[in-house]
């Protein structure tokens, strides 16, 4: 291949009407391609000079053959000069050159000034001996004379010189060399534009989406390529020829699949499943199923996102999650105008173009979450997202049309409704995923977070051995979580620390024989803490040959994770009166809450500590007068026997685990129970828990989160459950092995709530004298 090599003179560029540069160079010989060492970001290849070369090298010789073309070829060309008018100052200099330079230069001079097409040019440039290249100049200098002869035949020769010279270097040749590239890269960008053009037609987009295109393209092909908008403007088309407006996955569903396919991958979750179920199936029957869009609510790490990503798959269908933690801006959902700079469109619009298809499956993760802020409501945007009714319009501020979001399944998780939005809680069908029970995290332990562990490890059952009893203790002393993320965390250390041990090729084992026999809880407290230590560290002196597993035993488990963190201490608690557990929901699944409370002289206040919301305070007050209002009946009075029970008496009632915000109706009978122990004296048992709303009258209401409660005081080790009697139906949901560790206490008012709070009951005492014994 050959080439020209040339030295940049000066490079011109403007930014207006569009970005183009003119590039002056000055030739300086023809070179060949030997190699070409790279071609990328700009091509490097090793060459050979060639016409220099040739010129010196063969200067004697060929200077005979080559002086009569030459004097032929200097003919033609002084014939050809002297037909145009000398008194231009450019035509007289050409006259000039014509006998200073060299001859072998003049060829290449000629070609360029007189009337060649660029193939020609290219023709003259690649011809590299001297010889050939007059050879090939001659008849062009000749096509020029007769064409000039013709012309003035035919014209009346002009007076004004510049046009004459310009005839014969026509306007659009005389900077079409220097403009080669910008000319391409206009015409690039022409064929862009035009591209794009034909891709917005051939889109099978929205009619109303097609006009808006095409405006914005007309637009696009006036606007010079130097105003920013050009840029927004491109941009923007792109994103409407990538959008999915038609593209769609095809659903393969089959309903006894996905029951299959939900069961694998998760383990429990009846309830869900079943509802998830019924979705898939009325779905199947009627394909474009307006229905409500599913929300999971439940503590974190119970699956809720996890089952989603299952729903995709069992449809067969792209998953996109959005996370709306903290978002609280509305362009963040809706998009923002174009008119800002940096403008894009909003999340929904965005995971349209990931994904690819409009008929995803999108999970609204942490709904729940959003916030609020000046840049508006972003749960207000979701209502038009989440409506059926009418989401088959949705207008992202960027795209400014409509894109129908109707074949898309929505599906949000929360931890709980209470922060999200009525108007987008009526939106949603909420289904409640409770906290598990620690046989059910065992068994998806065992099921699924292990093996995945193992294998994220690169770790294979041959190598290590979790047995159920180490799951246990992991859950009960490790982690105290409604979910399974921590406990998942946990595994996941372990597993981390077997690979180290298994990469050194060097097994730790907690002593092999300890974990034949001890499976019961006592022969381990007996090994001394010496032995342990030696266990563990010195590996070298137990490892056993490779291919025994290692075993994760208790002593095994506190080498990787440490002193256990969690510990029960429930019975020592009550060891006086004053206190009550109490049962409550928070988003992180339930727990167990004592209720403390004390007297002292004063003013009959009333103190309350611990972080509560409004709903527990008139809790508070509510019990204090109720009890107050009943003092009597139960024989209850104040330090100095008086049976208004706060005159001259504070009381203070306190809610430990002061960082937590705690609110809701639901620590009512508890917090009646503490005070009754508090005014009668007397202790409440120890293994009891209770929850229920309070009434003025003294009736015990429904309240919430039931299985989630229940499932806390399990973990607990409580024995005795008090419950509002109208929540007696959610005890269905818990599972037997559980309901069978609990005694459940359906209490229907305060009365009953307080006989099954104290051992041998609280009834109503006549005797006035017992009572005072016991201040
Ligand atoms: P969430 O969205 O509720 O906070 P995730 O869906 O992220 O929780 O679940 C956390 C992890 O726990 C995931 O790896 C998931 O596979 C696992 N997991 C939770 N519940 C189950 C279950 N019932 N069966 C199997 N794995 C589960």
């Amino acid at each position: 291949r050959i080439g020209t090599a040339a030295l940049a003179v000066q490079v011109v560029g403007s930014n207006w009407p569009k970005p183009h540069y003119t590039l002056l160079v000055t030739g300086l010989c023809r070179f060949q391609i030997l190699q070409l060492l790279k071609e990328k970001p700009y091509p490097v290849a090793e060459v050979e000079q060639l016409d220099r070369l040739e010129q010196f090298t063969n200067q004697h010789k060929s200077e005979e053959e080559l002086g009569e073309l030459s004097e032929q070829f200097y003919k033609y060309a002084v014939q050809l000069v002297e037909m145009l008018d000398m008194s231009v100052p450019a035509v007289a200099k050409l006259r000039r050159l014509l006998d200073n330079l060299p001859r072998e230069a003049l060829p290449d001079i000629l070609t360029s000034i007189i009337r060649t097409s660029n193939q020609e040019k290219l023709q003259i440039l690649d011809a590299v001996r001297l010889e050939e290249r007059f050879k090939m100049t001659i008849p062009l200098l000749v096509r020029q004379i007769e064409g000039l002869k013709l012309l003035q035949k035919t014209r009346k020769p002009k007076q004004d010189d510049d046009k004459r010279v310009v005839a014969i270097r026509p306007s659009r040749r005389i900077s079409h060399i220097p403009s080669t590239t910008e000319d391409d890269e206009e015409e690039e960008d022409h064929d862009d534009v035009v591209m794009l053009e034909k891709k917005i037609r051939t889109s099978s987009m929205s009619e109303q989406a097609l006009k808006v295109c095409l405006k914005e393209i007309k637009r696009l092909k006036k606007m010079p390529q130097s105003m920013p908008e050009y840029a927004l403007t491109r941009n923007y088309l792109e994103l409407m020829v990538e959008l999915p407006w038609n593209k769609s996955t095809k659903d393969r569903l089959e309903i006894r699949a996905a029951r299959i396919l939900l069961d694998n991958d998760h383990y429990a979750m009846e309830k869900l499943k079943k509802r998830v179920l019924e979705y898939l199936a009325v779905r199947q029957l009627k394909n474009n199923l307006k229905g409500p869009i599913l929300c999971f609510v439940g503590p974190p790490g119970v699956g809720k996102t996890s089952v989603g990503r299952s729903i995709a798959k069992t449809l067969g269908r792209e998953f996109h999650r959005i996370a709306l933690g903290g978002v609280c801006d509305q362009s963040d959902i809706r998009g923002h105008r174009r008119t800002y700079v940096g403008s894009m469109p909003g999340r929904i619009i965005n995971g349209l173009k990931t994904v690819g298809v409009n008929n995803p499956v999108f999970l609204l993760d942490e709904v729940d979450k959003l916030g609020k802020s000046l840049q508006g409501d972003p749960a207000a945007a979701l209502l038009e997202v989440l409506d059926p009714e009418q989401n088959h319009s949705f207008t992202d501020h960027y795209l400014n049309v409509a894109f129908d979001l109707s074949q898309v399944l929505f599906i949000a998780t929360a931890n709980t409704t209470a922060t999200i939005p009525p108007a987008l809680l009526d939106r949603m069908e909420i289904i409640q995923v409770p906290g598990y029970t620690q046989e059910e995290k065992i068994e998806i332990a065992h099921r699924h977070l292990i093996p995945k562990q193992l294998e994220q490890h690169g770790l294979t059952p041959q190598q290590i051995q979790i047995p159920q009893v180490t799951t246990l203790d992991i859950i009960t002393r490790y982690t105290r979580e409604a979910g399974v993320r921590s406990l998942d965390r946990k595994l996941g250390a372990i597993c981390r620390a077997v690979a180290v041990k298994v990469a050194e090729g060097q097994h730790k084992e907690t002593k092999p024989d300890r974990a034949e026999v001890g499976e019961g809880e006592d022969c381990k407290e007996h090994v001394t803490e010496d032995a342990k230590t030696e266990s563990i560290s010195d590996t070298a002196d137990l490892a056993l040959p490779p291919e025994m597993p290692i075993l994760i035993d208790f002593h095994a488990l506190k080498d990787i994770l440490g002193p256990p963190m969690y510990e029960m201490e429930v019975s020592e608690r009550l060891s006086q009166p004053g206190v009550a557990i109490g049962l409550a929901w928070t988003p992180l699944g339930g727990e167990i809450m004592f209720v403390e409370a004390s007297r002292m002289d004063g003013e009959g206040q009333l103190t309350l500590t611990g972080q509560l919301g409004d709903v527990m305070k008139e809790s508070a007050h509510l019990a204090i007068s109720w009890l107050r209002s009943n003092a009597k009946r139960y024989q209850l009075t104040n330090a100095s026997g008086s049976f208004d029970l706060l005159d001259n008496t504070d009381i203070h009632l306190h809610f430990p685990a002061g960082a937590v915000t705690k609110d809701g109706p639901s620590a009512g009978v508890t917090i009646v129970t503490c005070l009754a122990s508090l005014f009668s004296g007397r202790l409440v048992c120890s293994d009891v828990a209770m929850t229920g709303e309070i009434t003025l009258r003294g009736l015990v209401l429904p309240v919430g989160g039931i299985k989630d409660k229940v499932l806390a005081a399990h973990r607990a080790g409580l024995k005795r459950i008090i419950i509002p009697r109208r929540n007696e139906k959610d005890l269905e949901e818990i599972a037997v092995n559980v309901r069978q560790d609990l005694t459940f206490v359906m209490a229907s008012c305060l009365d009953e709530v307080l006989n099954a709070a104290f051992d041998g009951g609280f009834a109503v005492k006549p005797r006035v004298e017992r009572l005072n014994s016991k201040l």
